[in-house]
């Protein structure tokens, strides 16, 4: 099949079920694709080719000898380089960890290979998911398909930037305060924040652990669903992954959404928002009511505390989690000290990049005595407030339908210089890792430029089930992907 790079994750999985195509082939186009365009786009951190192809070649013999592969049989898939695969390197984005190769599958690599999905490569990515447009990454600069000046954004902007380029249907991101939704907005794909709890982070490097999410990034909403039906569940290896019981998102994805009640919340249409951006998510919303949804104005009145609270507990927890890398254990020792202190000083400080020093900064200064009370304390309160505006609102609403980010993919270095302009791009997006809820990003529009529109549904704690189906409803009757497709990498 000659467009196979363009097919759905969920078109892919038909296609090798019914042995239309090979797992085999399917692989090698992603191959042949990454050498074709990576070295512009610069996704990828690592490409697995051999092991692909291995994983491909025993699928396809299981499906030969009548054996189940499992429900992804195939599937090709990039992973974020934030999440161990054993026996490949595993950077974060960082050089402190340019040579650490783990010796362990993460619980969610685990569940994709048992499932028969295939390995492609690692992606680039913001050092330690701290940024919003994989600058903050200390290897490559990874460029957006929709336009190569401008970023992808982050900080899971590799596996966004790689499924948009059809160089892999489907990919894994993190999210801690937007880093999957932010990108797939930008990158014009759906992608999914999953409830604090719903997927084991065994094997997620931490960076802000209270708020750390896996989940999926793909080209049709139907390939969200697959893939969290497979990551989704408890895990004994990770004493914060829920209990919960893992509903059928696939099978109630057809649903519709007749019926569900959608808030939308006026703090997040200020007068200042982007009139692009404000006017494509307005339409969503009328269609979402053509479609039989009852919207309704609703109200997060202490939305703007998100972005503070989310910097002063995101830092905390990073300068506790990255005290870790000392040059003892975890990658790289810069040579010469003459006695520990200074091991430890010279690793860190040739390891880590600006932005991860930034916030080890921040984040130790509001723990420090003294100001614990007045910036760490104050900061948990205010993340009760936002998560009580979300109960509330939940009592009166199914699903709240905001915009993704503020703006379209920015330019290379056009906030590089003023790091409060980036941490605004998370200004829709934190809050749903504060109050640990679910949300996904869709594509709803272009701008005048081109350039893709994001809106987000949020729905309450393990909705995950609504929010897809919310989503796929929406997705079918705007039609993004028949109308708008990246080009700049065509010319
Ligand atoms: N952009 C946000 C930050 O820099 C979110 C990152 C993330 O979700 N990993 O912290």
């Amino acid at each position: 099949m000659e467009d196979l790079h363009r097919l759905t994750g969920t078109e892919i999985l038909s296609g090798i079920r019914s042995r239309q195509i090979s797992a085999t082939e399917a692989a090698r186009s992603c191959l042949d694709r990454i050498d074709s365009v990576d070295p512009t786009l610069q996704a990828f951190r690592t490409v697995l080719r051999q092991e692909a192809l291995d994983r491909a070649g025993s699928v396809d013999r299981d499906l030969a000898r009548g054996t189940d592969p499992g429900p992804l049989a195939g599937l090709p898939l990039a992973v974020k380089d934030v999440i161990c695969l054993a026996g490949h390197p595993t950077t974060c984005g960082s050089r402190i960890l340019r040579d650490f190769v783990p010796g362990f599958d993460a619980t969610v690599i685990d569940r994709l290979r048992r499932a028969g999905a295939v390995f492609v490569g690692k992606t680039n990515m913001d050092e330690f998911a701290m940024g919003s447009s994989t600058e903050n990454s200390g290897y490559e600069r990874t460029r957006n398909p929709w336009d190569l000046e401008r970023v992808p954004g982050g900080s899971s902007g590799g596996s966004a930037a790689a499924v948009a380029a059809d160089l892999v249907p489907v990919s894994l991101g993190s999210d801690t305060g937007g880093s999957i939704r932010q990108p797939a907005a930008f990158c014009g794909l759906p992608g999914l924040k999953t409830t604090y709890g719903r997927v084991s982070r065994f094997g997620l490097v931490a960076f802000a652990s209270s708020l750390d999410q896996i989940g999926p990034i793909g080209k049709c909403v139907e390939d969200l669903a697959r893939l969290l039906a497979v990551i989704a569940g408890q895990d004994p290896r990770d004493s914060t992954s829920s209990l919960a019981p893992v509903p059928d998102y696939v099978g109630t994805l057809r649903r519709g959404i007749a019926g569900l009640r959608v808030g939308v919340p006026k703090e997040y249409f200020p007068p200042g928002l982007d009139a692009e951006i404000g006017a494509a998510v307005r339409r969503s919303l009328d269609r979402m009511a053509g479609l039989g949804a009852t919207v309704k104005d609703i109200s997060l009145p202490h939305t703007d505390y998100a972005i503070p609270t989310y910097y002063i507990l995101a830092t905390a927890e990073a300068s506790s989690n990255l005290a870790r890398y000392d040059g003892a254990r975890y990658g790289r020792r810069e040579p010469g000290a003459r006695e520990l202190g200074e091991m430890y000083r010279r690793s860190r400080s040739g390891g880590f990049g600006a932005e991860v020093k930034r916030r080890i900064m921040l984040g130790t200064f509001v723990l420090s005595s003294g100001y614990y009370d007045a910036y760490y304390l104050k900061a948990q309160k205010a993340r009760t407030l936002l998560k009580q505006d979300f109960d509330r609102a939940f009592g009166e609403v199914d699903l709240i339908v905001t915009p993704t980010t503020p703006t379209a993919a920015f330019r290379f270095g056009e906030k590089t210089e003023d790091p409060l302009e980036m941490y605004l791009s998370d200004v829709f997006t934190a809050t749903m890792n504060l109050a640990g809820v679910p949300a996904l990003s869709l594509p709803c529009g272009v701008t005048r430029q081109g350039l893709p529109i994001g809106l987000q549904i949020v729905g309450p704690p393990f909705g995950e089930a609504d929010v897809l189906r919310a989503g796929a409803a929406l997705e079918s009757d705007l039609g993004f992907r028949s109308l708008h497709r990246p080009r700049a990498l065509e010319r």
